[in-house]
């Protein structure tokens, strides 16, 4: 017989009941240090006090109005994120699939508004994950999210990761846009080297397309600089965002370039929820926070403190870790053939740890950027045991 709730996802047998900070609380008060933090979201920690603080000012004043009329903490928001970012505009969403919705939308309706209708194709490149919509998954190169849903959405060219010759090849007078992540999230925390984005931005500068970067996971703080492609120095015109924007609470945005917005007047998109005052009162706050002084130095503290002791971790278990990639606290750690990501994961139970699988055999460590000096060396003495544990396990 089905579930009640429909059995798509591979759940562990843990509920959670309570969050403080890192830790989560399970039914029978056991405490997990937290390194999946609702998979790069709840990035100021579970129960933020400043954020519940937020939220319930927020509840307590009004929860819904409608686009109908004009949002003040949308605009606070949007205000905040144009402040500090290459976007001249901001259209809010739910999740990280509607603001792919969205971006692929815009990047069209730039095109044909520019007298380009024959711009429509957005070439993307496999391994990368943009959500579970019909044009997501039509976007992203993963045969297993695509398979027997069919016929997929047309439109979307999916080119082997890392392969400028073939973009090169691709990029004609059919190309609206590129759409990549600066560090695919899912894909196992593999970074698209700097040269390669600067390339992008170039073939995108000489055809007319445009160049959309999915900062969902690897955005808002995460790898140390308020948005990942910050540390390459390529902009793009497009970007979505979601997950840690929201720190927990279900907020997502499109960010673009006027130029590249121009074509979404009044009429051209919409949401029910999107951009509603409880999402944007905290997401106003997690701005606050991630932006102020100090905070993304701490970050890139804590990261360069994590990934030194990964790479003794790596160094002391070479049977079960190949080595350790990503940046700032969105790191991956690769394991060896013979041991299994998800393997990991369970031996990550067994030590009270969440951890998370992705693609290419990685276990993935996406702590709170609030996570504490004590608790990333617990993060790294209970690996240890973990690793431990899977050694023993190997045949002799
Ligand atoms: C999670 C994710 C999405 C989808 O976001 P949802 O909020 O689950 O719809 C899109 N892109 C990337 C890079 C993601 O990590």
């Amino acid at each position: 017989m089905i579930p009640s709730v429909l059995p798509t996802y591979n759940r562990a047998p843990l509920s959670f009941v309570k969050g403080e900070g890192s830790w989560l609380i399970d039914t029978e008060g056991r405490r997990f240090l937290d390194l999946c933090a609702g998979i790069a979201t709840t990035s100021l920690g579970h129960a933020n006090p400043d954020l519940v603080a937020a939220l319930t000012e927020q509840a307590n004043a009004v929860w819904h109005v409608s686009n109908l009329y004009t949002i003040p903490q949308q605009q606070k928001l949007a205000d905040m994120l144009v402040e500090n970012t290459f976007a001249d505009t901001v259209f809010f969403t739910n999740s990280g699939t509607e603001a792919c919705e969205l971006a692929v939308k815009m990047a069209r309706k730039h095109q044909h508004d520019a007298g380009h209708p024959e711009k429509t194709q957005i070439l993307t490149f496999t391994g990368n994950f943009h959500g579970r919509s019909s044009a997501a998954i039509a976007a992203s190169g993963t045969e297993k999210m695509a398979k027997g849903f069919e016929p997929l959405l047309p439109g979307f060219t999916i080119l082997p990761f890392g392969d400028l010759d073939a973009v090169k090849a691709a990029a004609n007078e059919t190309t609206a846009a590129i759409l990549i992540e600066p560090i695919q999230g899912e894909g196992g925390i593999r970074p698209l080297p700097d040269d390669q984005l600067k390339a992008l931005r170039e073939i995108c500068d000489a055809t007319g397309a445009l160049l959309i970067f999915d900062e969902v996971q690897c955005g808002m703080g995460r790898t140390g600089r308020l948005f990942a492609h910050e540390w390459s120095g390529v902009t793009p015109d497009i970007m979505m965002v979601a997950k840690g924007i929201g720190g927990g609470f279900p907020l997502g945005a499109v960010m673009a370039t006027e130029h590249a917005a121009s074509g979404m007047v009044a009429g051209t998109h919409g949401s029910t929820y999107g951009g509603n005052p409880l999402g944007c009162a905290v997401g106003a706050k997690v701005m606050e926070i991630v932006t102020s002084d100090g905070f993304l130095d701490d970050v890139n503290r804590k990261a360069g403190m994590l990934r030194q002791k990964l790479e003794g971790l790596v160094a002391a278990h070479p049977d079960v870790f190949d080595h350790v990639r990503g940046q700032g606290l969105m790191l991956g750690l690769v394991c060896k053939p013979a041991v299994q990501a998800a393997d990991v994961v369970k031996a990550g139970y067994a030590q009270e740890m969440l951890l998370v699988p992705a693609a290419e055999n990685t276990v993935r460590l996406l702590p709170a950027l609030t996570i504490g000096d004590d608790e990333l060396a617990e993060t790294v003495t209970r690996l240890d045991r973990a690793a431990a544990s899977l050694d023993m396990t190997q045949p002799a």
